[in-house]
């Protein structure tokens, strides 16, 4: 069994990026978080981000609103960061709360600014499989991992278990791709699905990016499959000073000794997400000053 390690594969994207950005002759990418409220993930979440971006050279500016914040309000700040020609990249963390729309406020960043690629535009471009446009950070940072492992995608089954906008869906899309690093076939599963064990066992590449701890169980896994565990869940661990610890989705321990490979967690997916954020936002850049 192969770790295919976050670690390492991202650190070599965030110094293929700063080796660029160091050629820019003192330019440098700009990139706008908006936070809406306190969720302590959303704030971990945005403080990674910003601590990557500072370390390869990409400017990073935050705005946090309080949850009170009304739609009008947030659309009038968007709408100023993609008339500012100093910021390429703009993010707005999910979740937001509920009163505000999720699916307009992602509308509402310029699809040239939209280094989250949840535009319904460049979900779109995705589907054309249009190199220009701008693909969610997750699950482009899985093909990235599997690229960079030399893992053979063309012909294989790849098995996606979700079906989100942030993950599910647009992996799907990337496996489906005519392209050397897709070339596959999908099936894409969710709670609705029937014996999924059943599916899941024919897979060749298993993505498992549903939010349950510990989901895919050995039986559930192939021989020599690989295992992409994007899950990120919190489980109690009274042994650990913070009373909590981060599991997949996969019950790593017994899954890893049948796989070809497989990814962590922590350590895995959750590191390429940030790195390929950095890499939309370098291209993003690029765009703008061709
Ligand atoms: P969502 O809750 O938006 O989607 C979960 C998907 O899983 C849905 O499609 C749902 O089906 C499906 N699902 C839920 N339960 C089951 C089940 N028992 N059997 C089959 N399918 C099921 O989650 P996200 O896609 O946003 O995130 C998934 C996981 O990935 C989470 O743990 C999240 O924390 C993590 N994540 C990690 C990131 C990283 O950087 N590593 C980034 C983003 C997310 P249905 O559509 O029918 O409801």
């Amino acid at each position: 069994m192969k770790l295919i390690d976050g670690k390492i594969l991202s650190a070599e994207i965030f110094a293929e990026i700063k080796a660029e950005i160091d050629q820019l002759n003192g330019q440098r990418p700009g990139v706008t978080f908006i936070r809406v409220g306190e969720d302590p993930a959303s704030v971990y979440y945005v403080n990674a981000k910003e601590k990557r971006a500072a370390e390869v050279g990409i400017k990073s500016q935050l705005k946090v609103f309080p949850e009170t914040v009304t739609q009008d309000e947030l659309f009038a700040v968007i709408d100023a960061l993609n008339a500012d020609n100093s910021v390429h990249g703009i993010l707005v963390q999910a979740p937001l709360p509920p009163h505000l729309d999720e699916r307009a406020t992602f509308n509402r960043v310029s699809p040239d600014k939209d280094v989250d690629g949840f535009h319904s535009a460049n979900l779109g471009r995705l589907v054309q499989e249009d190199p220009e446009g701008f693909v969610a950070c997750t699950p482009a940072g899985v093909v990235e991992m599997i690229k960079r492992m030399g893992i053979q995608t063309e012909g294989k089954h790849v098995v996606v278990l979700g079906r989100s906008l942030i993950v599910g869906k647009p992996a799907g899309l990337l496996f489906m791709r005519k392209d050397a690093f897709a070339n596959s076939t999908v099936t894409v599963c969710h709670s609705r699905t029937t014996d999924l064990p059943s599916i899941t066992r024919q897979a060749d590449i298993l993505i498992a990016a549903i939010g349950r701890a510990h989901f895919v169980t050995e039986d559930m896994v192939k021989p020599g499959a690989v295992v992409i565990d994007v899950g990120i869940n919190r489980v109690d661990a009274p042994e650990r000073k913070q009373g909590y610890k981060i599991v997949g989705d996969v019950h790593f321990d017994t899954v890893a000794p049948k796989c070809q490979a497989i990814t962590p967690v922590p350590g895995g997916v959750g590191l390429m997400t940030v790195a390929m954020l950095m890499a939309n936002t370098l291209k993003a850049f690029k765009q703008a000053n061709p």
